[in-house]
C-alpha cells in the first residue's frame, strides 16, 4: 500500500472546504484523531465574509468542545488541530491555530522547523510581535510579512524560507474561498468528496466523509477553493496532477496506517521518527547543537562524570549512551536502574551531569532519582519523549527525543530514538572536551544520516525475519547474547520478547555465558547471538561455537556477506554493516521484529501485552 504518508506524523491535522458548517465536522474529526496521543487542540473558522473564529485549548479536545459548547460558529471553511509538542511546553499559547501581528493569517502545523530561531530573530528585528514559544508561529509571521494581496504567493515565499518537516494548513481572512496545505517530510493528504474537500495528517480523520484521496507528493502544495484542489511545486509553482487513491480502510485500519497493530506501524516509522531526533541538531559537518541546553563547551568541560537512571527500555538506552560517553570522551559513566539508585544514590554532586531518561517524562523511579540529583547540585539533563512532562519541567535542560506519539505499550521507535539522543549527546560532550577529532566527527554523522536508509533496508527484509520469530515461539526460553554496543542490543531484544511474547528470555554478555548459563543450553534453549562488526567479533564467534557445541540452536544476527558463521549457526539474519556505536539504531529492528513475530505467532494482543502499562508512575 502506498501510504507510506500516513505514517510518519507528529500530530493531527484536518483541513475543511466544503457545503457542510465546518465547526461540528472539524471537532468530530479532532476526536477521531485523539487516538493518536496529543497534548493540546484548536480550530479557527471562517465566516462567509471572512471572519475568523478560532478557539484553542490545551488538554483534550473535550476541554475544546466544553469552550465551545453553545456557540454559534457559523462557516464552511476551516481546520483543526491536535499538538504533540516539540518547541514550547503544551500552553494555550503554545496551541494552535497560530496567528500573524494582524490577525488575518491562520496557520496549523505538525513536524519541526529546523531553522525557526534565525527567522524568528529576523522576523522580530523586523517588528513582529511572537506570542508564543513554537517554531510553527514563524509562519503565520512569514505570510504577512510577503503578503501583497496574494495568499498563495505569499505562502508559497513563505514556505520556500523553511527546512526541516512540516504539514501546514494555512487560511485567511482575506480569501475566505481558500484553504492551502502543503508537505515536506511529514504527511498531507487531500480528501476528495462531492464538491467538498478535506486536507488531513491521517486517513482517520477523513475516511467516514470519503474513501477518495490524492497523495501529495514531498514539497507539494494543495490550494483548495471551491472549484476544486490545484496542486503544485512549493518552490517554482509548477503545477502536477496528483495520484488518486481510494481507500477501502475502515476507521480501525487507517489508525493504524494499514499495519495489523500500533506496533507493527511504529517498528515501520522508525526511520521518520530518527530523521526527527536529527534534525537541526546533527549538522552537515558532524558537529551537534541543542538549541534547548544552554551550556557552552566551557560548562560542557567542567563535568567530571555523568550518572546515568532509566527503567525497563530507557535504562538499556542509558546503557548504550554510557558506552558511547565512554568511548568519545573518556569520561566516566554510571548507569543504573532508577528504583534502585534512588534508595541507594552515589553522592552526585555539581561536577556530576545527571542525564535522566523516561519516555513518557512521569516515570516515578526516574523522577525520584532526578530530584535527588538536582537538590545535590547536579545540572540534570532529561531525555524524554514528552514536552511538558513532570520530569521536562523539573529539568535544567530537555533533549526531546521527537518519537512522535507512541501508542502500543511497548517502546520500539522511542528506544531507537533515545540511543540517537544518547550518542549525540555523547558526541555534543566529545566536541566540547575536544576529545572527538574532526575526522572521527565527520565519519560518526554520516554514518548517523546513513542509519534511517538501513532501517527501511532490514524492514524490507521482514519476510525472511518473520518465520524465526515463528521459530523462536516454538520455545518456552531463549538466551540473547552479545558483546559491546551488541550486549544492550541483546538485552533489548530479550525484553520484547518477554514484553509481547511472554516466552522467558534472558541476555547475557556472551563472554558470561561459560561462567554459568551455559549449564542450560541444550536442543531446548535457543541462543540468539548478535554478531555484528565489532572489535570483539572474532570472541562472539568463539562464544556461538561453545553454544553450538553444546547443541543449542543458533541464530546469528551477522552482517551481509560475513560467512564467518556458516555451518556453525542454524539460522542467520543479516543486516548492512554500521560502525559499531551507531549499529544498534539499526540492530534493534531484528529484536523488534523476531519478538513482534514470536507474538503474532502466538495470537497475542501486542499493544496491549498482560500486566504492563505505557507510563509507570508509581514505585
Ligand atoms: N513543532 C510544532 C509545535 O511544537 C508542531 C508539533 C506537532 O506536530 O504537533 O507546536
Amino acid at each position: 500500500m502506498e501510504w507510506e504518508v500516513a505514517r510518519k506524523a507528529l500530530c493531527g491535522i484536518i483541513g475543511y472546504l466544503g457545503p457542510r458548517a465546518a465547526a461540528p465536522l472539524l471537532l468530530d474529526s479532532l476526536k477521531r484523531l485523539e487516538y493518536r496521543g496529543y497534548d493540546s487542540a484548536g480550530v479557527v473558522v471562517l465566516a462567509a465574509d471572512g471572519t475568523p473564529t478560532a478557539i484553542k485549548a490545551p488538554g483534550k479536545v473535550e476541554t475544546l468542545l466544553a469552550k465551545i459548547n453553545g456557540m454559534e460558529i457559523s462557516g464552511r471553511v476551516g481546520m483543526g488541530h491536535t499538538r504533540w509538542a516539540t518547541h514550547g511546553r503544551p500552553t494555550y499559547a503554545n496551541a494552535h491555530p497560530h496567528s500573524d501581528c494582524t490577525g488575518r493569517f491562520f496557520v496549523i502545523h505538525n513536524g519541526i522547523i529546523e531553522n525557526f530561531a534565525e527567522l524568528k530573530r529576523e522576523l522580530i528585528d523586523g517588528g513582529h510581535e511572537f506570542s508564543s514559544d513554537t517554531d510553527s508561529e514563524v509562519v503565520p509571521h512569514l505570510i504577512e510579512e510577503y503578503y501583497a494581496g496574494d495568499l498563495v504567493a505569499a505562502t508559497r515565499r513563505a514556505l520556500g524560507r523553511l527546512t526541516g518537516a512540516y504539514a501546514v494548513v494555512v487560511l485567511s481572512s482575506t480569501d475566505p474561498d481558500t484553504l492551502i496545505g502543503a508537505r515536506l517530510n511529514a504527511p498531507l493528504v487531500v480528501g476528495v468528496g462531492r464538491d467538498e474537500w478535506f486536507l488531513s495528517s491521517d486517513l482517520t480523520a477523513i475516511i467516514p466523509y470519503t474513501k477518495q484521496a490524492l497523495v501529495l507528493g514531498e514539497g507539494d502544495m494543495a490550494v483548495l477553493s471551491p472549484v476544486g484542489p490545484v496542486i503544485s511545486s512549493i518552490v517554482d509553482g509548477t503545477e502536477s496532477v496528483p495520484r488518486v487513491v481510494r481507500v477501502d480502510w475502515d476507521v480501525i485500519q487507517a489508525e493504524r496506517g494499514g499495519f495489523p497493530s500500533f506496533m507493527a506501524k511504529e517498528i515501520s516509522e522508525q526511520p521518520a521518527a530518527l530523521e526527527n531526533a536529527l534534525r537541526g541538531r546533527l549538522l552537515g559537518d558532524g558537529r551537534v547543537e541543542f538549541a534547548d541546553w544552554a551550556l557552552g563547551d566551557a560548562e560542557l568541560r567542567a563535568f567530571e562524570r555523568v550518572q546515568i537512571v532509566g527503567t525497563g527500555t530507557a535504562y538499556i538506552a542509558g546503557l548504550l549512551t554510557k558506552y558511547a560517553i565512554e568511548d568519545i570522551t573518556g569520561l566516566p559513566v554510571a548507569v543504573d536502574v532508577a528504583s534502585e539508585w534512588r534508595y541507594r544514590p552515589q553522592p552526585p554532586d555539581g561536577k556530576t551531569l545527571m542525564v535522566a531518561i523516561s519516555q513518557s517524562g512521569e516515570t516515578a523511579d526516574t523522577l525520584a532519582a532526578a530530584r535527588f540529583a538536582r537538590a545535590q547540585g547536579s545540572h540534570l539533563l532529561a531525555l524524554t519523549n514528552v514536552v511538558g512532562s513532570t520530569l521536562s519541567l523539573e529539568a535544567d535542560a530537555v533533549i526531546n527525543m521527537h518519537a512522535g506519539p507512541e501508542i502500543c505499550v511497548v517502546a520500539t521507535k522511542t528506544f531507537v530514538n533515545q540511543v540517537a539522543c544518547g550518542l549525540l549527546l555523547a558526541m555534543r560532550l566529545g566536541q566540547a572536551r575536544g576529545s572527538l577529532p574532526e575526522a572521527d566527527r565527520r565519519e560518526l554523522g554520516a554514518a548517523l544520516r546513513w542509519v534511517p536508509a538501513v532501517q527501511r533496508q532490514i524492514l524490507a527484509r521482514e519476510d525472511s525475519i518473520a518465520p524465526l520469530g515463528k521459530w523462536l515461539a516454538g520455545y518456552q526460553s531463549a538466551l540473547y547474547v552479545g558483546r559491546g554496543y551488541n550486549y544492550p542490543v541483546a538485552m533489548e531484544a530479550a525484553l520484547k520478547l518477554k514484553e509481547v511474547s511472554y516466552i522467558h528470555a534472558e541476555a547475557y554478555p556472551a563472554g558470561e555465558l561459560k561462567h554459568g548459563p551455559i549449564a542450560l543450553l541444550d536442543p531446548g534453549m535457543p541462543v540468539v547471538a548478535f554478531a555484528t562488526e565489532s572489535a570483539t567479533r572474532e570472541k562472539i564467534r568463539s562464544n556461538v561455537q561453545e553454544s553450538k557445541a553444546r547443541q543449542s540452536p543458533i541464530l546469528a544476527i551477522t552482517n551481509d556477506g560475513d560467512t564467518a558463521l556458516e555451518g556453525v549457526a542454524d539460522h542467520v539474519i543479516e543486516v548492512p554493516r554500521l560502525p559499531e556505536a551507531v549499529a544498534p539504531l539499526a540492530t534493534a529492528l531484528v529484536g523488534q521484529l523476531l519478538a513482534y513475530h514470536a507474538a503474532m505467532t502466538k495470537g497475542l494482543d501486542v499493544d496491549r501485552p498482560r500486566n504492563l502499562a505505557k507510563s509507570v508512575t508509581v514505585e
